[in-house]
């Protein structure tokens, strides 16, 4: 019997009986196997939701302009060794970690989830990372960086190194072919999913977003500081998504969800909040410029427990407060929410005339 059904206010007419079969194959791991991307029905409605709220966020580097923060790069008088540093260590740091981020959803992730509307949602987390990488490497050039020093940051900077080998480890034996049958192998991408979600993308991140929004609420590198208010964006679209995931992954398969396995979760973070205090530490040797290493380090004790509240663990610091209340402004999703729209307009009148007037820019 056919039966209509509304989809981001589309409407579709479907065989509710081949329906049904449909959506009772699709699963997030382990379903159906088919190459012919069948999105309909939609079971993982958010997903489906999510793809489109990112894809409404779109925006692209060259749109930002970069002439103030160069003019503050070049001065040698008024920027201090310590801000200085903290972009270094920005663009260091991310140009390695976006590229992390983006390999393993599309090697990992995105491989071993079965039903397509999530491998849609996790195609565009995909491509948000290769237009965060851009935006690196737009800020490189744009200081004129030389970008091989920008790299051996990733070996020579102690913090930067174990931060990225804290990842990847994870991630380099969870390719392609991986039985989920097994429930320790469910767990190893169970694993992933938080590392690089909650731990990751949600934590690690926010050392430098929070030092990098400092510095651009005291009118110091604008266009990085708006790039990052961006990419800050899509990271808390990225979180959801994963932190989706990981629920419904559970939800599936309840025998990954053990007692030793939760503790094992929670000792992941334990770990990931000590890299990145190391890594805030090694970002601000000294007080300076406003910012003490101190405070980000609670702030980051602060979003762990956000973190691991968000997936049904037990937090590390119960109530502990946030110490950057106006960070959470900055990220507040509704509150940016017009911003955005207006953007997007904008983008798509700007990127249009960008052909004729480059030399405005
Ligand atoms: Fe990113
Ligand atoms: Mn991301």
């Amino acid at each position: 019997m056919d039966k209509t059904y509304e989809i981001g206010g589309k409407i579709f007419v479907l065989d509710e009986e081949k329906a049904v079969e449909a959506y009772n194959q699709k699963k997030v791991i382990n379903g159906r196997d088919t190459m012919t991307f069948n999105l309909l029905p939609l079971k993982y409605q958010w997903a489906y939701d999510l793809y489109r709220k990112m894809k409404a966020n779109h925006w692209e580097p060259e749109d930002v302009p970069m002439q103030k923060d160069l003019e503050q790069w070049k001065d040698t008088k008024d920027l201090s060794d310590a801000e200085r540093w903290i972009i270094m260590m920005g663009i260091g740091y991310f140009s390695a970690a976006e590229g992390i981020v983006g390999d393993n959803i599309q090697h990992v992730v995105r491989e071993l989830v079965t039903a397509p509307e999530l491998k849609l949602a996790l195609g565009r987390h995909a491509h948000e990372e290769n237009i965060h990488a851009d935006s690196l490497l737009y800020m490189i050039s744009s200081l004129g960086i030389n970008p091989h020093e920008c790299e051996a940051m990733f070996e020579q900077i102690e913090t930067i190194h174990r931060k990225n080998e804290f990842v990847t480890s994870a991630s380099k034996n969870l390719r392609r072919d991986l039985d989920l049958t097994q429930t320790t192998n469910k767990q190893e991408l169970a694993k992933n999913i938080f590392l690089f979600g909650q731990c990751m993308e949600g934590t690690q991140f926010y050392g430098l977003f929070g030092m990098i929004l400092s510095l651009a609420r005291q009118n110091k590198f604008p266009g990085i500081g708006q790039m990052f208010r961006y990419t800050l964006r899509d990271e808390s679209n990225h979180i959801e998504l994963f932190r989706n995931l990981f629920r419904v992954l559970i939800d599936e398969n309840p025998d990954v969800w053990t007692p030793e396995f939760k503790q094992e979760l929670v000792e992941l973070m334990k770990k990931a909040v000590e890299l990145e205090k190391e890594f805030i530490r090694d970002c601000l040797p000294v007080s300076s410029v406003g910012l003490s290493a101190e405070e980000f380090c609670t702030y980051i004790d602060y979003i762990a427990d956000r973190r691991l509240n968000g997936v049904g663990l037990d937090v590390l610091n119960p109530g502990l407060e946030n110490p950057f209340p106006w960070l959470a402004e900055t990220i507040d999703v509704k509150k940016e929410q017009n911003f955005f729209e207006g953007r997007v307009t904008e983008y798509q009148k700007s990127s249009s005339l960008a052909e004729v007037s480059d030399d405005e820019l």
